[in-house]
């Protein structure tokens, strides 16, 4: 009977394991044809600063309706982009997209956009980024580029010259997701970035978790002192954003200011927001 129930087990696992197998699947045949039937899209929320409440910043963010499925996360379906050969199509509409979105927001007010590690290994990418920004008209330091550490965690440096060529055309370079690799902090200031995005696992535990104010109170010293801004990730509560304000965070994103919202709604958010001074929820 024990034995009768192990197998009954292996089979459940087995089938879960075809179901996940068979998910894949149609999402890499799905995501084929995802950008020519207009199933992609990009969403945008904002980075506020905390002194001010003013809109500085707003990442775009891709969103995938699958016929079948409906929405399915950017967490889901860009590691299967990245294996499927994707990525650089989808990354390359995402930023010209963006960019031309941005280039009818206030001057004051930049685009983030996400870049994968797989998109370095096109040689082509600093023309790809240089052509979304003369198409569109957007100024260069409009752009804000968003990478991950893992990008700089190859022997080999030619990320790091595509990094040099990306900032030294005038695009900002944003490090994401701060605190979630390993590469040490000396590692890191090699690199040309002009942001840190400390990630919302340490946001999170504020204000009580005191191991996660004394990371954020470093890495707002660091940055301070080398000239980098700082945006805290993920801020859900009046209580983290007060942390925030009191350890020198300068700006802040999360579902306290904004979800991220469809581009026909960007002008209205950052009138509201300018309006509520940023402390709408
Ligand atoms: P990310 O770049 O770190 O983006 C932040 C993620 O946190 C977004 O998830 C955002 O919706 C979510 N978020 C923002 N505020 C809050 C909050 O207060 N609470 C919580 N719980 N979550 C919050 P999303 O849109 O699902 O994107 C997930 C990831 O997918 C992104 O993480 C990014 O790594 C990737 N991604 C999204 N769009 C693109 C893209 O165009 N290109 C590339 N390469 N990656 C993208
Ligand atoms: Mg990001
Ligand atoms: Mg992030
Ligand atoms: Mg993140």
């Amino acid at each position: 009977r024990a034995k009768a129930e192990g197998r009954g087990t292996f089979r459940f696992f087995e089938r879960a394991m075809d179901e996940a197998v068979h998910r894949k699947q149609r999402l890499r045949v799905g995501l084929r044809t995802a950008l020519d039937r207009g199933e992609l899209d990009l969403h945008f929320q904002p980075l506020v600063e905390i002194r001010t409440g003013e809109v500085t910043c707003l990442e775009a963010l891709l969103r995938w309706r699958h016929p079948d499925w409906g929405m399915i996360s950017p967490a889901e379906f860009i590691p299967v982009a990245e294996e499927a050969g994707q990525i650089m199509r989808m990354g390359e509409w995402a930023l010209r997209t963006a960019c031309w979105e941005a280039s009818r927001w206030p001057d004051a007010v930049r685009v983030a956009v996400n870049l994968s590690p797989v998109q370095f290994r096109n040689p082509g990418l600093v023309q790809v980024v240089a052509g979304a920004l003369a198409d569109s008209g957007l100024a260069t330091g409009r752009l804000e580029l968003e990478i991950t550490e893992s990008i700089l965690l190859q022997e080999d440096q030619s990320n790091l010259t595509i990094l040099r060529e990306l900032s030294r055309l005038g695009v900002r370079i944003a490090l994401d997701d701060f605190g979630t690799g390993f590469s040490s902090l000396a590692y890191l200031l090699r690199f040309p970035f002009d942001k840190i995005k400390i990630d919302r696992s340490f946001v999170t535990g504020l204000p009580a978790r005191k191991e996660a104010k004394a990371v954020i109170r470093a890495v707002v010293s660091m940055s301070r002192s080398l000239g980098l801004s700082v945006t805290a990730e993920g801020v859900e509560t009046a209580e983290q954003l007060d942390a925030l304000r009191q350890l020198g965070c300068q700006d802040a994103q999360g579902y306290l200011f904004s979800r991220p919202v469809p581009a026909a709604e960007v002008g209205a958010l950052i009138d509201k927001l300018r309006r509520s001074d940023g402390l709408v929820a």
